[in-house]
């Protein structure tokens, strides 16, 4: 079974879609097969990977509402992963299914059939906590939780928790945590340091290493279409989620 990542903040600008596609390429170059899955309607993940949304004819949408296979959506992309693509359509996708009871499963059980195929399944997840996060999360073996070094970025956190904790309870009871992960950090001041202690204490959550440092690098990739990784190999934000592939491995 591939580890099936659920990168979920309902904070929005955390990294978390940034995350999904670094990461996902960084795995990829160590020789792992990944699928990266949009969850999230605005279609951020397919977008700053180079695939324009109004150019598919078909996209997760369609899979989850049934009648496509996934396989049949799927992108490879020129980065190395595959990509299971979203269109703003997959708003009216949540929509619908919250109209019927028992969807909380229906991404795991879309994503089955793809299981073989891949050692990484990286869910990239809406800045909510609606029905489209929870399939992202009972879907999923572990969750890594972005969080930007700020005062205030832990509002919100315990109800993430209290999410997980429900799906644990409900869909998924083999969930793990497995940890949050510092972005946008500025490693030169100690108040981030100090927000990411208080968080790690706070919450007994295990902080992942390395932060990935604050760089103008990360809001430039997704205009070329490209992950860092490919547009700025060299440089410390490309080398971080690097070393966090590494570490995971
Ligand atoms: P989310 O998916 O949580 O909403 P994004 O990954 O879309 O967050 O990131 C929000 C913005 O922050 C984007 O413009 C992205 O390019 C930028 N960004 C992400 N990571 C970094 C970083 N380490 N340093 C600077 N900017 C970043
Ligand atoms: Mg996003």
């Amino acid at each position: 079974m591939p580890r099936t990542l659920a990168v979920a903040n309902q904070k929005g600008g955390v990294a978390k879609t940034t995350t999904v596609a670094s990461l996902g390429v960084a795995l990829a170059d160590l020789g792992q097969r990944v699928l990266l899955v949009d969850l999230d309607p605005q279609a951020c993940l397919t977008f700053s990977l180079g695939i324009d949304p109004e150019d598919l004819d078909k996209s997760i949408h369609h899979v989850l509402l049934g009648g496509v296979k996934a396989r049949d959506v799927l992108v490879t992309l020129d980065d190395g992963p595959d990509l299971l693509p979203a269109t703003i359509e997959l708003a009216t996708a949540e929509v619908q299914l919250s109209r019927e009871s028992g969807t909380e499963q229906v991404v795991r059980t879309t994503l089955r059939p793809l299981s073989a195929a891949y050692d990484w399944i990286l869910i990239d997840c809406p800045p909510t906590l609606g029905l489209l996060t929870v399939n992202g999360l009972s879907a999923a073996s572990e969750v890594l939780i972005p969080l930007q070094c700020e005062t205030l970025a832990h509002r919100g956190v315990g109800q993430l928790l209290d999410t997980i904790h429900d799906v644990q309870r409900l869909t998924n009871p083999g969930l793990q945590v497995l940890g949050v992960l510092p972005t946008l950090y500025d490693g030169r001041t100690t108040h981030a340091r100090a927000v990411l202690d208080t968080i790690a204490d706070t919450y007994s959550l295990r902080v992942l290493s390395p932060a990935i440092p604050k760089s103008i690098r990360f809001a430039e990739a997704p205009a070329i279409g490209h992950s860092i990784l490919t547009t700025a190999p060299k440089t410390a934000g490309a080398q971080a989620y690097r070393e966090l592939a590494a570490a995971l491995l």
